[in-house]
């Protein structure tokens, strides 16, 4: 990526890395922002202060005073507004989370998108932000409910969706009439700088208040900021469900409320009846794809085993097709680990197969020489394996699938596919209604999202997103996931002259 391009985002050499819409400022700890791709440096930003977030604090409190009093669909005219400036930037934009992060350019391109997809979905919700009638049982009473800004809303999110996730909730809680603090990844700052200074010029051009979309940069301690902070009505967390317990737990003691988006460990059961060629191609997308760094990935293939050796065969041979290297160059399929932790995670969770009991089919091993100077790139492995060892219980945020082989009823399959902590993701291929349906009751997957002949990553933004158990519960994007961003009030109106009490109580003075 050119430094042309990177100026084209408003992301010089040295940035600061706090911000109040357009007002910029920093005295913390530098963090420099190196690509995984080539392990050179893009860029550096200054984190922020103590004092500084209180700052920005501050001017968010002042600004959500002015924003709650917009009308809803004036605030949804500046979310379009954000969506048009996304659609223009999506090229140059999606090149930059290609390359801060390291995922393909196709899905860096597929995550603007998704920016894109959800503001115009905040446009149309900013006219339909429904309460219900209520039916009182007071003569001439009438009842309703009707939902009101929380405030500022604190957005904490990982590095593997360096800019979608932001945008899933700022869209939302903007036409909601909350205000918006983000502390994004410490791995993908520029990411943030770049999506803070898009709309920083739009509040500007619409003479809006400064606060009411603001950044902080820096590590968990930044994070735990916002967690202990009663200003902040809602925390909005995404990433590893060990940092989901400690924002939950904290944000619990003052009882304000938590969105939680975590980790996942997603599977796909294959039913004898499965298409194998879309099975396969799901399975390797899922598995291979990010880097197996989606929280949707496919980490598990529950198989039947009276296919099992066809489908080991055709995957393992699928999997000498991937090509990795340089995810801006559209050939490769795969690109690098975020860095050289992730590496070693990687490298520690197949030790940890082989002393488990599982066998590989597929070898990994840590790719050098041209092309792999950053130390990030990695094979995909297969290895055979049972559920229940730990190693399998654990998500490994690393290109790792697991075979799992099933038999008898799909019940079975079923209930190792629950049989995890983690409930995000699960699929199911079939050509028979009577296992669809059931992996879609309440007897099948416990999972937040479940679906039919199709892997288990690729939501689209229309649906609400997330998981069950130790995924957290929360659910932001599509369907109701606004609500989480308003306070309900429940109203009832007496048009009488007299003051009957509810359940007929008689209080006669
Ligand atoms: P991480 O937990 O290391 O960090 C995520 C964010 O939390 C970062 O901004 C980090 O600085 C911050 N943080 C860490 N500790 C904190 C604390 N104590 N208090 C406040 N903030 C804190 O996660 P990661 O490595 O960036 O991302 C990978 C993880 O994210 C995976 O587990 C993946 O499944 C999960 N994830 C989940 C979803 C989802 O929607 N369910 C989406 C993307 C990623």
């Amino acid at each position: 990526m050119t430094i042309k391009e990177l100026k084209t985002l408003g992301i010089e050499i040295d940035n600061l890395g706090t911000s109040t819409g357009s007002k910029w400022f920093a005295k913390g700890d530098i963090i420099s922002s190196f690509s995984p791709t080539n392990g050179k440096l893009i860029a550096k930003v200054q984190s922020t202060t103590r004092k500084e977030y209180d700052k920005v604090i501050s001017e968010a409190e002042k600004a959500k005073l002015i924003w709650r009093d917009i009308p809803a669909p004036k605030r949804g005219e500046i979310v379009r507004q954000l969506g048009e400036k996304l659609r223009e930037l999506k090229p140059v934009l999606g090149k930059l989370v290609s390359y801060e992060m390291g995922k393909s350019y196709q899905e860096g391109l597929g995550e603007v998108q998704e920016m894109i997809d959800i503001c115009d979905f905040a446009v149309g919700l900013s006219r339909q932000l429904y309460g219900n009638t209520i039916h009182s049982e007071r003569p001439g009473h009438r009842m309703y409910d009707q939902y009101h800004p929380l405030g500022i809303v604190g957005i904490i999110t990982a590095f593997n969706f360096p800019v979608a996730v932001w945008s899933w909730n700022a869209a939302l809680a903007l036409v909601c009439g909350d205000v918006v603090v983000w502390k994004p990844s410490e791995k993908t700052p520029l990411c943030a700088v770049a999506c803070q200074k898009i709309i920083a010029d739009i509040l500007k051009a619409n003479k809006l208040p400064e606060g009411i979309s603001s950044v902080i940069t820096g590590d968990a301690e930044v994070g735990k900021w916002i967690s202990e902070d009663q200003r902040i009505p809602l925390v909005s967390a995404t990433g590893s469900t060990r940092m989901g317990k400690l924002v939950a737990t904290t944000v619990a003691q003052r009882l304000g409320k938590t969105l939680l988006e975590l980790g996942g460990n997603n599977a796909i059961i294959v039913t004898p009846s499965a298409d194998l060629k879309m099975t396969i191609i799901g399975a390797v997308f899922g598995a291979v794809g990010t880097a197996g760094q989606r929280c949707t990935s496919t980490r598990r293939l529950i198989v039947h085993d009276s296919i099992y050796d066809k489908v080991k065969k055709a995957l393992t041979d699928a999997y000498k097709q991937v090509k990795i290297g340089d995810p801006l160059d559209t050939k490769h399929h795969m690109g690098p680990l975020i860095d050289t932790d992730a590496v070693q995670m990687y490298l520690n969770a197949l030790d940890k197969i082989k002393e488990q009991g599982g066998k590989i089919l597929v070898e990994g091993k840590v790719l050098s020489g041209k092309g792999y100077e950053s130390g990030c790139y990695v094979t995909p492995v297969i290895a055979e394996v049972e559920n229940h060892y730990q190693i399998v219980q654990d998500e490994t945020f690393a290109p790792i699938l697991y075979l799992i082989k099933y038999s008898g009823e799909v019940d079975n399959a079923i209930t190792l596919q629950n049989g995890v902590k983690q409930g995000l993701s699960s699929a199911i291929m079939t050509s028979s209604l009577r296992e669809s349906e059931l992996f879609l009751s309440q007897n099948g997957s416990d999972c937040g999202i479940a679906n039919v002949n199709i892997g288990t990553s690729g939501a689209e933004i229309g649906g609400a997103f997330g998981g069950e158990k130790e995924t957290g519960g929360g659910r932001e994007s599509g369907s109701d996931a606004w609500k989480v961003y308003m306070r309900r009030q429940t109203n009832t109106i007496n048009y009488t002259t007299s003051l009957p009490l509810a359940q007929g109580i008689k209080f006669d003075l």
